[in-house]
């Protein structure tokens, strides 16, 4: 699929996908399965609740016996035992008789409800009930959270905390998670220099590989650095050849694929693998590659730190969320109106805009950083925005005051 004319974003993106498939599984300690995609479906063996238990403290009953109780014309019991969390069960509520019961205790056989405290009062060994309970009131039912038998978690899921705390107590000590991509993050360029170099005439610091490999763990991969390569096919070769050797599930290289005099990424990536280069409709950053070398598949991003991370978003997150066994790699989307009118002209415009609530909507702004927030090189305007507004190839003109979607960069607003 070798093509100088316009690939549209979902086109490169299918190719792309095809070629992927999740990650075997690993079993790995409960809490190293936070944050990772279970690989198989969990099963429950036993009931949660394992037994049947009381909601409240308070007293074990037949409802039947209360069934007349108010305030004014109490039910007196007598109290035959007592029964607290992690007792077995062991007393009996007989007709006229309660059990007091903490939260948490077994239920004793033959009460069928629990009166909570506030709801009776002591007497000399005998309790008043003071409201006439429901069968099943204050009652945890045995399965009633979990049933035996049931599949509890599906493949495919993220284990968010409250998950994990499901598998504990359904007894999972290790679980099965797709393994993480480990991702080879290469930048090139004769102009970078890495963080500890001052800076003289010409250079200029390399952020790709920065911003590169923090969003590879940001979507759940592993990432594996590789600095900077030349631009010269030797320097560029080695530095493929050491990521390979350090067996990496997925390559990402930055710059070097556009039509400049020095750009031989293509030139080695052609010489090495099978790779395809695309002009994609996608702002900013037309240019990108991708193929395999030795089995691997590698994303060309392009180099302007803006396109090197909107290919990212557009190409990179999804391979890995398909590497890591999870569905799609959609980010939350969040109803918006649109601030002021926009323009756009046959490509998918990821434009970075920020997002806040104003009374009961949402309003988005595409501007706030200055005039050249939208430069493909303006690393600021990434770092500044909290969504996207991703504007559709088909769509030459938004409104002030339209509707829109934006994808939401941030866990919360009030960053
Ligand atoms: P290129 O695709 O090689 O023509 O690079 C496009 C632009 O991105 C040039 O201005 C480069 O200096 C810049 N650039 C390339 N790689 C990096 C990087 N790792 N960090 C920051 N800027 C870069
Ligand atoms: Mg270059």
């Amino acid at each position: 699929m070798t093509t100088t004319t316009l690939l549209m974003v979902n086109q490169a993106l299918d190719h792309i996908l095809s070629v992927l498939t999740p990650l075997p599984a690993e079993h790995v300690p409960l809490l190293a399965s936070y944050g990772r995609v279970l690989a198989e479906d969990v099963r429950a063996w036993q009931d949660i609740p394992p037994f049947t238990n009381s909601a409240m403290d308070g007293y074990a009953v037949r409802a039947v016996d209360a069934a007349a109780a108010t305030v004014g014309a109490p039910v007196r019991l007598r109290v035959v035992g007592q029964v607290a969390a992690g007792d077995a069960p062991h007393a009996e509520v007989s007709p006229g008789m309660a059990v007091r019961i903490m939260t948490g205790a077994p239920l004793p056989h033959g009460a069928d409800a629990v009166v909570r405290f506030e709801r009776t009062r002591a007497d000399a060994g005998d309790v008043l009930i003071l409201a006439a309970p429901q069968i099943g009131e204050n009652v945890r039912q045995a399965g009633e959270d979990v049933r035996a038998g049931a599949v509890a978690l599906a493949a495919g899921i993220v284990i968010r905390p409250p998950i994990v705390g499901l598998l504990a107590s359904l007894g999972y000590g290790r679980v099965a998670c797709h393994r993480r991509p480990r991702v080879a993050v290469l930048s090139t360029g004769d102009e970078l220099v890495d963080i500890d170099t001052p800076l003289t005439p010409g250079k200029i610091r390399n952020s790709n590989g920065y911003t590169l490999a923090a969003l590879v763990q940001e979507a759940g991969g592993v990432p594996v650095p590789l600095g900077i390569a030349r631009d010269n096919y030797a320097d560029l070769h080695a530095k493929i050849e050491a990521g390979l050797a350090e067996g990496v599930d997925l390559f990402l290289t930055s710059a070097g694929v556009s039509v400049g005099d020095y750009d031989v990424v293509k030139d080695v990536l052609a010489g090495e693998g099978a790779m395809d280069f695309w002009q994609v409709a996608i702002k900013p950053g037309k240019p990108l590659a991708f193929g395999r070398i030795q089995g691997v598949p590698i994303i060309g991003l392009p180099g302007n730190p803006v396109a090197a991370a909107v290919a990212f978003e557009a190409f990179a997150r999804p391979a890995i969320f398909r590497l890591l066994g999870r569905g799609g790699a959609t980010r939350v989307a969040l109803p918006a109106t649109l601030a002021e009118a926009v323009e756009n002209s046959g490509r998918r415009h990821y434009m970075r805009a920020w997002v806040r609530r104003v009374g009961d909507d949402f309003v988005v702004t595409t501007r706030g950083h200055g005039v050249t927030v939208q430069g493909s090189g303006i690393l600021s305007s990434l770092a500044w925005a909290n969504c996207l507004l991703i504007v559709p190839e088909d769509i030459t003109h938004l409104a002030a005051g339209a509707r829109v979607d934006v994808e939401l960069l941030v866990d919360s607003l009030d960053a």
